[in-house]
């Protein structure tokens, strides 16, 4: 039986963990299926108050986890596929092994959202990738495309002409969601080209297995062409992971934890921290804050109880 259990391993979860093995609750974070979250797919974090040169996303939420080891968090590999919340102690089934916990935290954040094209499944990792980060090594000197408008398409169509011979933004409105100043630092990009009012309607492999272009159609004349492109980059938001909880806590339409303030989820003693909750800030400072705010409920929670 722990007193603390936390799902997650990204800026949330391990500040969680951190504070509350600072609290002497030795808990046991569950990593999940992307251990270190979306700052591990990340390279220069450059808004993490402290770190006047940047961070590397990795190493930051790496250090985040070694602090929170040395105050006594275990960590577990795994990833929780169902819970039971109806009753305490609250049980979870991290991939067949059930735990027991006598308070909860959820920081599962959010993963990668795709088109839903039957070609783009087809050619996921063979062309196709939700991850520049990862996956932009492979694309030297070829032709690049980036779907979506906000901040993260600015961001790896950027970091993407490092290597791509040309990287074109894919938009379907003309009006872009990103910041000014990641859209205009794009626009100074004279590798960046823009096509707005575009829709991907099919990836193309040739028959080869590995994308070789895209069937784009411009939603205001309805023209629809074919072009060549070698490597595919999804950047078009995320979903968050709360498939687990489904029926057990208050999720709003789009499967984000409907918060009850605070930390607090619709079942006491089971909290939110981070992008599983989060759907405005999305930042790696306010995920560590929500992380902080979690324990800190979750240490007053198990306090109260034990009186
Ligand atoms: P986002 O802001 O939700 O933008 C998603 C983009 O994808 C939108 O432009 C959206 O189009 C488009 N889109 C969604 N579904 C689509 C579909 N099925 N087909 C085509 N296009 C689709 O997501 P994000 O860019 O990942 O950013 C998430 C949050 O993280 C934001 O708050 C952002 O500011 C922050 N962020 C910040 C930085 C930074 O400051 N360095 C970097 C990355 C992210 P519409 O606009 O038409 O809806």
């Amino acid at each position: 039986m722990r007193n603390v259990v936390i799902l997650g391993s990204g800026c949330a979860g391990n500040t969680a963990a951190l504070y509350s093995a600072r609290a002497n609750l030795q808990p046991l974070v569950v990593s999940g299926h992307e251990p270190g979250g979306q700052l591990s797919l990340t390279t220069l974090v450059e808004n993490f108050p402290g770190f006047p040169d940047g961070i590397n996303g990795p190493d930051l939420v790496e250090n985040i986890k070694q602090q929170a080891q040395h105050f006594g968090a275990e960590y577990m590999h795994g990833t929780v596929t169902g819970v039971d919340f109806s009753r305490r102690p609250f049980r979870l089934d991290a991939d067949g092994t059930w735990l027991e916990a006598r308070a909860v935290i959820i920081a599962t954040g959010a993963s990668a959202r795709w088109l839903g094209l039957p070609s783009e499944q087809k050619l996921i990792g063979h062309g196709v990738s939700s991850c520049a980060t990862c996956d932009g090594f492979f694309y030297r000197g070829k032709k690049i495309m980036v779907v979506g408008g906000g901040d993260s398409a600015m961001e790896e169509a950027i970091f993407l002409t490092r290597f791509g011979s040309e990287v074109t933004v894919i938009h379907r409105r003309d009006e872009f969601r990103a910041s000014r100043i990641m859209l205009d630092r794009a626009r100074a990009n004279p590798k960046i080209k823009w096509l707005t009012s575009t829709v991907v309607e099919e990836i193309l492999d040739g028959g080869t297995g590995v994308v070789t272009g895209v069937r784009l159609r411009h939603l205001k004349d309805g023209r629809s062409w074919e072009q060549a492109v070698d490597g595919f980059f999804l950047a078009i938001g995320h979903r968050p992971n709360t498939a687990a909880f489904k029926g057990q806590i208050d999720l709003d339409p789009d499967g984000y934890i409907l918060t009850k303030g605070g930390a607090r989820t619709s079942v006491e003693g089971v909290f939110h921290a981070g992008d599983v909750q989060d759907r405005v800030y999305r930042q790696a400072i306010t995920a560590a804050g929500a992380g902080c705010m979690a324990a800190i409920e979750a240490e007053r929670f198990l306090e109260a109880e034990a009186h």
